[in-house]
């Protein structure tokens, strides 16, 4: 009898803990792609050490402690969050583009703005890792301690004109979220007449890919909620209002 390799990793999976790290680099080493690829989170990328890539992208700090946007969002979930899931897009973000050393004066928007000029065999890890890069940068600096509440400034006024009212934009918003299937994030964007738009992007993607502004997006991938909501996905999107941080969100609006 042979075992296909599905077997053979469950029965290996099924023999217990002690083999746990064996798992691990037996699914590493059948990794189709040599770079670590957060899309098959955790194992691939998030839970193995990996070298870091020296590069012109950073990760940028996280502008407040972990344990800032408690009870909403959990300390161990911003530890993970940040710390390995956005590392590890900057990480293969740099591996990516290491061989074509032109690419290294472009930002992160300007890569993802116009994946159809990069190399092929670099494309679909740019638009994964450029576009983490840029969601989650963008994600810790809308969100903050002592926030929520109502939107103020211009983007008050300017959510009441497209969407009615603040309760009827949020409500829109929390739909996006709620019907993205699988991983992907919930937005407000400025598309290219100056329109306000609610929608959606699947993985990594960013409106900027659509030629769209993005204004405010939250995070709908599991890691982002999974150890304090698990399933419960709407009870994240419900609690995550209180982290909104609109003073931020003012200023992209004014600057788009
Ligand atoms: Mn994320």
């Amino acid at each position: 009898m042979t075992l296909s390799r599905r077997h053979f990793l469950c029965l290996v999976g099924a023999a217990g803990s002690a083999f746990g790290l064996e798992l691990l680099q037996s699914r590493n080493v059948l990794a189709e792609s040599l770079l670590p690829n957060p899309m098959l989170e955790p194992v691939a990328s998030t839970w193995l050490a990996q070298a870091k890539v020296e590069g012109p992208f950073s990760l940028p700090p996280l502008p407040y402690a972990y344990d800032a946007l408690e009870p909403h969002i959990d300390t161990m979930t911003m530890q993970i969050h940040h710390d390995r899931h956005h590392a590890a897009y900057v990480n293969n973000l740099n591996a990516a583009i290491a061989k074509y050393p032109q690419l290294a004066s472009k930002t992160a928007e300007d890569l993802v703005k116009d994946l159809a000029s990069l190399p092929e065999d670099i494309r679909t890890a740019v638009r994964n890792n450029a576009g983490g890069h840029i969601n989650h940068s963008m994600f810790w600096q809308i969100m903050g301690p002592k926030a929520g509440g109502e939107p103020k400034g211009e983007i008050a006024a300017a959510i009441n004109t497209s969407f009615g009212s603040f309760a009827e934009f949020k409500q829109k918003f929390n739909q996006a979220g709620a019907k993205q299937f699988g991983s992907g994030w919930a937005w407000l964007v400025k598309d290219a007449s100056g329109k306000l738009l609610v929608t959606g992007t699947a993985n990594q993607d960013s409106p900027l890919m659509n030629g769209q502004i993005p204004i405010m997006g939250n995070d709908v991938w599991e890691h982002a909620y999974y150890l304090k909501y698990q399933n419960k996905r709407a009870d994240y999107l419900a609690a995550w209002w209180n982290v909104v941080n609109w003073q931020e969100i003012n200023r992209r609006f004014t600057k788009a």
